[in-house]
This record gives structure tokens, C-alpha cells and sequence, in this order.
């Protein structure tokens, strides 16, 4: 798998429509950007009260094959819950349970599943061993929306058992601003020191770039992180959203570039502007990517456009656990 492009950061979401038990609870300002993703991703807006989980799968699955990504990495998404492992009730704004990405993975080869699990779950090892015995490719939280303090010795345990399994973490870093904060502290990267202590490969999302202006930057952190973390790696998803791409020259430098690894944040809605605002992609480039309709390939382009080399694309693949199923 280490010669694919492989997109490693798309969210799967489901309404429950194909009976997994997946569901959306969208309040406030969270509505009216679920709506203009779903238009970004030429979704009818009445999806969400219809049958979400097949039109929402279809219409990946179409753009994935239409593109230069080989596969992508499915996420899972976790309930939110308190330290001591008891669910936080009505917190968290959608729900993908394991089982959705694991069952689509198996029926569609373009799909690797990466799994989301709570480690204060009281059954968060079984659900681990059970997740890798079924092929989990990664384990996906956002610390800052999931309230998990990274570093909380309780979860020592969880994480040497991950690291066994070689079963890596795509962990959110930075602001966030699509799924409800509950502890905006635990956007710092340096949470995550306990599990690369633990010897887990780390991948921390967005490279803990802001999403809104407002955000603390703690970018400057997760650089100095990669000097002293040889396990800690990056993505590039959501690069090209207004703020998130304010590093993006910086991500290009050696040193940088070599640990960062693609991923688009399917379906936020990402286009050129910042990049060629920023000067790091020509006009010509920037109107070229605005024509493709595939956001899946509108991201793919737009990465190589602002000069991130082709292993870049394919860095992931020899990250990810090589399933037993
Ligand atoms: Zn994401």
C-alpha cells in the first residue's frame, strides 16, 4: 500500500438511514454548515431527513474513483465522555459507530477504516482488540470534542496496547470549529505526549493550525514536537480552508514536509482562494482547481499545486496497520 495515493482524513456520516445506528444532532450554526457542506458535496438538502447513509456513500465512492486517490481513510466518530467513562449526554453533534466504517470497508476496497474509540470507555481495550481483529487501519479522536486529556495516566494501558497493534492515532489538533468544542485546552498538541511515550505513531491533524482567527497557534508547538517525537507525523487536511493554511509554506520546508501526510477533510469545504491569496499557488492553478467539481480531486490538486512532493500522497500507507481481516 505504500505506492497509492491515499487520502487519509474523510469523515463518513450517516442519519441511521441504513440501519448502523449512526446520527446527526445538528443545533444552531452547526446546521447552516451542515447544509453548506452537503451543497459543497452536491448533496440535495433534504438529504439529512432521507437516506443519507446510501446517497452520502454513493456519492464518495463515485468521486474516489474519479480521482487520483486510490482509497481513503473512512472515520469513524466516537460519543463524548467524561473521564471517569461515563457518557456525556447531548454534547457531541454526530455519532458514526465502528461498524459503519468497518462493514463499508469490507464491501468496498477503496474504503480503509479507521476506527474511534473513547479510551475512558469502560470497554475501550475490548473495543480496541475487536476493532483490530476486524481490520482498523487507525484510530481517529478529536481530544478537544471527545474530552480526552491525552496525557491522563488512566489511559496509559490503552495506549501501549494501540502501539502494540501498530495501530496508529489521528489525533485533532488546533481550533475547531465544525464539531462543538468541550475543552478547547486539549487542542495543544503537547497532549499528546503520552501516547508517542507509549510508542504510538501519532499523526495529529491539521498540524494544529487554527481553524478560526480567534484560536491559539499552537503550530509552533507540534514543530518542535517533530524534532523530539521521531513517531509524530501531520496531516494536511483542511489546508485549504481560510486559516488552517497559514503554515502551509512553512509545511513545504525539509524537515517539515517529510512528516506530513495528505488528507483532504472530506466534506469540509476546502477551495484555492487562501492558497493563491497567499501566494502559493499561481491564479492559473487556483482557477483550474476551482473547475473540478470532485472534491476529493479538488484537494489532491490543489496540494501538489502548492508543491507537496508525491510522497506525500502516499506517505500514510506505511503507517497504517496491515489488518488481519
Ligand atoms: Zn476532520
Amino acid at each position: 500500500m505504500t505506492s497509492v495515493n491515499i487520502d487519509a482524513h474523510v469523515h463518513w456520516a450517516g442519519n441511521g438511514s441504513s440501519g448502523g445506528g449512526s446520527w446527526i444532532r445538528l443545533s444552531g450554526p452547526h446546521r447552516f454548515l451542515a447544509r453548506f457542506m452537503l451543497h459543497q458535496i452536491q448533496m440535495p438538502g433534504d438529504a439529512l431527513s432521507g437516506d443519507f447513509d446510501r446517497i452520502y456513500t454513493d456519492r464518495l465512492l463515485a468521486w474516489i474513483r474519479e480521482s487520483s486517490v486510490r482509497r481513503v481513510v473512512l472515520l469513524a466518530h466516537d460519543e463524548v465522555y467524561h473521564s471517569d467513562g461515563r457518557r456525556m449526554e447531548g454534547v457531541g453533534s454526530f455519532y458514526v459507530p465502528n461498524d459503519e466504517v468497518l462493514t463499508r470497508a469490507r464491501a468496498h476496497p477503496e474504503f480503509l477504516p479507521a476506527v474511534s474509540i473513547h479510551p475512558a470507555r469502560a470497554d475501550a481495550l475490548d473495543e480496541l482488540e475487536r476493532c483490530a481483529e476486524a481490520g482498523a487501519v487507525m484510530m481517529k479522536c478529536l481530544p478537544n470534542c471527545h474530552n480526552i486529556d491525552c496525557n491522563d495516566p488512566r489511559y496509559r494501558k490503552f495506549w501501549e496496547r494501540m502501539a502494540a497493534l501498530r495501530l496508529p492515532l489521528l489525533a485533532h489538533t488546533g481550533g475547531e470549529h465544525t464539531v462543538p468544542v468541550v475543552r478547547a485546552e486539549f487542542s495543544d498538541p503537547r497532549i499528546l505526549r503520552l501516547p508517542l511515550e507509549c510508542g504510538v505513531t501519532v499523526i495529529a491533524a491539521h498540524c494544529a493550525t487554527r481553524s478560526g482567527w480567534s484560536d491559539p497557534d499552537y503550530f509552533p508547538h507540534f514543530v518542535e514536537m517533530l524534532q523530539r517525537y521521531p513517531r509524530l507525523y501531520g496531516d494536511t487536511s483542511a489546508f485549504n480552508l481560510p486559516a488552517r493554511g497559514a503554515h502551509a509554506r512553512e509545511c513545504l520546508r525539509p524537515g517539515i514536509q517529510e512528516r506530513l501526510i495528505h488528507g483532504s477533510d472530506f466534506p469540509v469545504p476546502i477551495q484555492g482562494l487562501w492558497a493563491w491569496a497567499r501566494g502559493i499557488i499561481s491564479f492559473r492553478d487556483y482557477w483550474r482547481c476551482r473547475g473540478i467539481r470532485n472534491a476529493i480531486e479538488r484537494d489532491f490538486q490543489l496540494k501538489k499545486a502548492m508543491g507537496f512532493d508525491a510522497a506525500h500522497f502516499t506517505r500514510v500507507g506505511s503507517l497504517l496497520r496491515v489488518g488481519t481481516a
